[in-house]
């Protein structure tokens, strides 16, 4: 059985992932802070649950530990924060905080990680963007500027790594329901579904579809590329 890596795998997007990853044949390894009742009464064989705060993490040791109990295939970096405010008056340390979770996180986990896909010769990266990395929206500058620099690191490890059979690609949301986004209205979320091209919201089981797509053999030549899955609200 192939051992994917989700960061931030108990809720939102990334528990669809989890589950969608499951269904799919993978054993699922969960990194986040806490765990869940749901996550804690999954059956051992199909998910297993590592706590890591990846704000705080030694990645050397932590990635050495968990190598030595599982072979990675694959790893998806969903974990991230989205804090909205005006810049303006963004404090700095908020600044530093999405640049550490949502930048330096997922590429020092990758770093460690895509090493022992190097030495398979196989390989998935998947890194969730959004499509505010390419849109731009009010109140959100540095979270868009991590989801672009996220984008960028796609394209470019999928030119370092393709010559030993890893695929690393990205996928980039629209606006979906999650805790991150409980804090929108509900005007705001019908004003952003009645300007998708498909007048509806995406879900989260339409971003792990997406995710379980890239993970699948059937994604074999399919690399440094970013899938949209908004509904058509960017198109
Ligand atoms: P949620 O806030 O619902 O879930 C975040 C997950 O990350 C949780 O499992 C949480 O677990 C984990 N997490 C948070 N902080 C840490 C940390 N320091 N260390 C380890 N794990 C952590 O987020 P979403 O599902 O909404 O978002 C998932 C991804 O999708 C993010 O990268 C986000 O930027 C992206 N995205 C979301 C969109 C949306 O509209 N929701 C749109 C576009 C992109 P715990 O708190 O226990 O650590």
């Amino acid at each position: 059985m192939r051992n994917v890596v989700v960061t931030g795998g108990t809720r939102g997007i990334g528990l669809a992932i989890t589950h969608a990853l499951m269904r799919a044949g993978y054993h699922v390894i969960v990194l986040a802070r806490n765990s869940t009742q749901e996550i804690a009464n999954a059956d051992p064989d199909w998910l297993s649950f590592v706590a890591c705060d990846l704000m705080d993490v030694d990645f050397a040791s932590f990635t050495k530990t968990l190598r030595d109990r599982f072979p990675i295939y694959g790893l998806v970096n969903n974990a991230g924060i989205g804090p909205s405010g005006i810049l303006s008056t963004m404090p700095n340390r908020q600044i530093a905080q999405v640049m550490q979770m949502n930048v330096v996180a997922p590429i020092t986990l990758t770093k460690y990680l895509v090493r022992a896909m190097m030495v398979a010769r196989e390989g998935r990266v998947v890194n969730i963007s959004s499509v505010v990395a390419n849109t731009g929206y009010t109140g959100l500058a540095a979270y868009s500027a991590s989801k672009a620099a996220i984008e960028g690191f796609t394209r470019a490890l999928a030119r370092e790594v393709g010559a030993v059979g890893i695929t690393v690609n990205a996928v980039a949301p629209g606006f979906i329901e999650t805790e991150m986004t409980h804090g929108l209205s509900e005007q705001q979320r019908q004003h952003i579904a009645r300007r998708s091209a498909l007048h509806r919201l995406p879900t989260t089981n339409d971003v792990a579809n997406a995710v379980t797509f890239l993970m699948s053999d059937m994604a074999a030549n399919i690399t440094g590329t970013v899938m949209t899955v908004d509904a058509g609200n960017s198109a």
